[in-house]
């Protein structure tokens, strides 16, 4: 019997959340998508899942109103993923999820920064600006790489993500073969 994805005995918001979001890889997908990623190909570079689970990832996301399908080649049709206020609202929690497990899990060096732009303190648990004393408008989080983070990833969408940019802000990858 496949394991169903619904929690039929909760009456809980945050069961309600994971129905939506709680299977594996749908967070990263949804992270992704906040780090400016929009495109299948760039997705799979970076994820490095199972083609038939991001499609399937894609389409959840995107019904669930979390992902919004838009279409920017007319010949062949090529769509692109872009994140939602639905999705956006998501970073907070992904912010202290990150946030958590590297307090408790991870022993590397910090893999990635997360700022406010305007000032470049870095964000508290929550996203949150403790010098501006401000909730920080998510497209006003400059993500930097950290001294943690491989130097020379083999996709060029980890190594387009090594360059300092803001959050949403589509991501520019360079072409094969150039750095
Ligand atoms: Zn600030």
């Amino acid at each position: 019997m496949a394991l169903g994805k619904d929690y039929v005995t909760q009456e809980c918001s945050i069961a309600r959340a994971l129905e939506v979001v709680g299977e594996r890889w749908t967070l990263l997908v949804v992270r992704d998508a906040l780090y400016g990623i929009r495109r299948y190909n760039d997705f799979l570079a970076h994820l490095g899942i199972p083609r038939a689970v991001l499609a399937a990832r894609l389409q959840t996301l995107t019904a669930e109103g979390i992902l919004e399908k838009r279409r920017y080649q007319q010949s062949p049709p090529r769509d692109e993923y872009v994140v939602t206020d639905r999705g956006i609202a998501l970073w907070p929690a992904l912010r202290a999820l990150g946030l958590w497990g590297r307090q408790h899990f991870t022993d590397t060096a910090q893999l990635r920064f997360f700022r406010h732009a305007d000032c470049g303190t870095e964000l508290g648990p929550y996203g949150e600006c403790p010098a501006c004393g401000t909730v920080v408008p998510v497209q006003d989080v400059l993500m930097e790489p950290g001294p943690g983070l491989d130097p020379n990833p083999a996709d060029p969408v980890s190594r387009a993500l090594l360059k300092p940019k803001r959050l949403l802000e589509p991501l520019q990858i360079d072409p094969v073969g150039q750095v």
